[in-house]
């Protein structure tokens, strides 16, 4: 038996050896189902299927390089060219090339949700309804549901339930403002996360081109990790692309009934029923053994989860030991818990000699969050939240990626709006609004009403600076030609003036800002720096700015944890899907916050409190060793004291399994607690070579593209020496160059290369 499989059970190690067919593993949390399909990849390559045939949809996209990292410690870097991630940042890569067959330029701008409820906004503004009736995110909420659910905006304007239910909530028009919003979004270039789905969906079904064969004959097998969560959207796509006469049908689907955590988007334990129907020759596959937790926490789960009558039954184990109990914490007010959880985490490190990187607070929502910062502060534990504004949500990276959203694509409104006037160039509002109106008529956008600016009646200061604006956008606009997205982002932060801008405050609020937009540069940099090939069907990968921009777009911020290093971790238990932590604790445990109020009074409550449930079960099995539960009596909320019980889940676990906390310090030390460890395997994959092997040259200058030849021996900065074997592609080429045993072959865009002829 090759090693890897070594580390598999026996059903573990049929799932992950059945080839052929569909499969279903349904399995308890912790059970390796994960496990289970990254092991099914790497066997699926080391038995000769080529790894680009692979399609992997994982729920984060750091679960997918971990996944790659994995399978590239089994079969070495052929893992980088299998096609794992999540089901936006496949679809937006598959959109990408795909997206003129429906209308979309290739260059389309991803609007984040602020980005959407702003253009919403101004639709609601501009259609002359009142915007605290029609909120934003509620608008936004429904549109969203719409898209989930594959009605158009026509089908909306006739669906009677829809209209009855938006005319109850006093919003009759929300079929015309979706209407308009699929417009704009057109007219401007752009898709929203919803469209990546809603749009591959239309691609597939549209089949221009025969776009859809295309993709079932590239994708052989496919893999979808948490398919509880999946939305019949997402299963319908897959459905397409699996599901068709002469299909092998190797798809193989692995997750949990019991942790189906996204009903309110849509994703029911329905289309796990549908999968069994949809193939009926499906092998399934169970497994019992929890590998993640000890028995207390393993127990707890069991007992809650017993408390909804529709999961599938299953039975789970542990060899890991009882453990320690979980300890139960009661405060008086939520700031009384957060003190009480960072004095905990204090004492635990000290008794346990863990690490701040072991402990994980999990939260029922994101607000939540703002006290335990304060009180790990005050005892100075370093502490990193996820899930609260991203990086890239933060308005000095925002602005300044929209300049590169505006270069690439001026239609992008959104992007477009927030740059015209910063930094500061005198087009203040009105003149805007002037010209906005003067093109409003005649049905110009805004990007072609600022280059007639002087046409359109706006002259004066406004007038000039508009031309201006255009002509520095223009230039910019040649300069992305050559220029790689690092050169010329650097150029648009030091031209426009937002560097400048940036440093004039001098506070350490002002600092951080021009330390942000340096960060984003820096992150630009390496994006241009990985100049390996991505084999995209026949054609590559670029590092030009449009993909860049795509890229990001879509990072969430576990993606983008570079700096993580020693610190506690804090999230909400929708976030902490999939991850394990040596600690937990479970914060905010009150009727009216976990369940939450919503769930308690919606109509059909017992279904919405089985939906909480189940969120506080995957909250449970997070733990690997040790968990604390914790409650507050009073809490503020929405600018009110709040006065709340503890909630009913606490009641639903034995009490044998649970320990009131003691005063913190005189607790005993527990004997024979080994020191953690981290036993997991650092995964190598082998990828890049140790500076200490690369050869040394002092001065490396890249050679210019068109003596790149066959035949010709180069040096790459990070791979070393090599020969170049094969010159193809037209615009962009790409050369395959063979270079040392452990780096092998690869293919490199030369455009963008560093590669010195030696
Ligand atoms: P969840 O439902 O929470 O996503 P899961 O079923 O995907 O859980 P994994 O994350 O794959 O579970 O596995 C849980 C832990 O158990 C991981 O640390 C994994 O490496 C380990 N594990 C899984 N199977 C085995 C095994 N056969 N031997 C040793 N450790 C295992
Ligand atoms: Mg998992």
């Amino acid at each position: 038996m090759s090693d890897y499989l070594s580390g598999l059970n026996d059903i573990q190690y049929k799932a992950v050896t059945h080839i052929n067919g569909p499969l279903l593993v349904i399995a308890g949390p912790g059970s390796g189902k994960t496990r289970v399909l990254t092991y099914r990849i790497a066997h699926l390559v080391k038995t000769g299927i080529p790894p680009w045939e692979i399609l992997a949809l994982t729920f984060t996209n750091k679960a997918a390089r971990e996944m790659k990292e994995r399978i590239a410690g089994v079969v070495g870097d052929k893992a980088n060219q299998i096609w794992a991630g999540t089901f936006h940042s496949i679809f937006a890569r598959i959109l990408r090339s795909e997206a003129e067959k429906i209308g979309f330029p290739s260059n389309f701008s991803i609007y984040d949700a602020s980005d959407a409820k702003s253009a919403i906004t101004a639709i609601i503004k501009a259609q002359g309804l009142d915007p605290k009736v029609y909120a934003a995110n509620k608008v936004y909420s429904r549109i969203s549901m719409a898209k989930n659910q594959l009605v158009s905006p026509q089908a909306y304007a006739t669906d009677p339930d829809r209209i009855m239910q938006d005319k109850s909530a006093k919003m009759p028009y929300v079929y015309k403002i979706y209407d308009l919003y699929v417009k704009k979004c057109a007219q401007s270039g752009a898709m929203d996360f919803d469209d990546l789905l809603y749009q591959m969906h239309r691609l597939l079904d549209l089949n221009p081109d025969n776009v859809v064969e295309k993709y079932r004959k590239k994708f052989k097998y496919v893999l979808v990790d948490e398919f509880q969560d999946t939305n019949s959207l997402q299963y319908g796509i897959i459905q397409l692309l699996v599901n068709y006469p002469g299909s092998p049908r190797n798809i193989c689907v692995v997750g949990d009934d019991a942790q189906s955590i996204y009903a309110f988007r849509g994703a029911t334990i329905q289309n796990i029923l549908d999968f069994e129907r949809d193939y009926p020759e499906l092998v399934v596959y169970k497994l019992e053994q929890n590998y993640r937790s000890t028995n207390y926490i393993v127990q707890a789960a069991n007992d809650v989860i017993a408390y909804n009558s529709k999961q599938i039954r299953k039975k789970i184990f542990t060899d890991k030991g009882t453990g320690e109990q979980i300890k139960v914490m009661r405060a008086v007010t939520d700031k009384e818990e957060a003190r009480l959880v960072a004095e905990s985490i204090v004492e635990m490190k000290n008794r346990l000699h863990l690490k701040n990187e072991d402990f994980a607070i999990l939260y029922r929502v994101n607000a939540q969050s703002r006290v335990f910062e304060e009180a790990l502060k005050n005892k100075r534990l370093a502490y990193k939240v996820y899930g609260g504004m991203s990086f890239y949500e933060r308005k000095e990276v925002k602005d300044t990626l929209s300049y590169l959203r505006t270069i690439i694509n001026p239609k992008d409104e959104e992007a477009l709006a927030r740059i015209v006037n910063y930094p500061t160039r005198g087009i203040g509002d009105t003149s805007l609004t002037k010209l906005r109106n003067a093109a409003a008529e005649r049905g110009l956008g805004l990007w072609e009403a600022l280059k007639a600016a002087p046409q359109l009646g706006v002259g004066g200061r406004a007038g000039r600076s508009m031309v201006e604006f255009v002509a520095m956008i223009e230039t910019f606009q040649r300069w992305a030609k050559d220029d790689d997205a690092y050169e010329l982002a650097k150029r648009v932060v030091r031209m426009t003036g937002i560097n400048d801008q940036l440093k004039k405050d001098k506070t350490a609020e002002g600092k951080a800002r021009v330390d942000n937009v340096q960060e984003l540069l820096d992150g630009i940099k390496s994006f241009v720096e990985e100049d390996e090939v991505d084999e995209l069907l026949d054609d590559v990968l670029d590092k030009s700015l449009t993909s860049y921009l795509q890229n990001i777009a879509l990072i969430t911020d576990f993606d983008n944890d570079a700096n993580e290093n020693d610190r506690v971790k804090l999230m909400s238990v929708h976030a902490a899907k999939g991850l394990e932590f040596p600690a937990v604790f479970i914060v905010g445990l009150e009727e009216n916050l976990f369940p939450s109020t919503m769930a308690l009074k919606a109509k059909d409550s017992r279904s919405a409190t089985d939906e909480e449930r189940r969120l506080f079960y995957v909250a449970i099995t997070r733990a690997e060793q040790y968990l604390t539960l914790s409650y507050a009596s009073s809490r503020y909320r929405f600018g009110k004291m709040q006065y709340n019980n503890s909630s009913r889940f606490l009641e639903e676990i034995s009490p044998s399994c649970l320990a009131l906390a003691q005063p913190m310090g005189n607790r005993a030390t527990v004997s024979g607690v080994k020191r953690y460890q981290n036993s997991r395997p650092m995964a190598n994959s082998g990828r890049q070579l140790r500076k200490s092997e690369l050869p040394k040259i002092k001065d490396f200058r890249p050679s210019p593209v068109q003596k790149l030849l066959p035949g010709v021996k180069v040096m790459h900065e990070r791979f070393g020496k090599g020969k170049i074997i094969a010159v193809d592609g037209g615009d962009k080429k790409v050369a395959t160059i063979l270079f040392g045993e452990r780096i092998g072959e690869k293919r490199i865009m030369l455009k963008y290369a560093k590669l010195m002829i030696i």
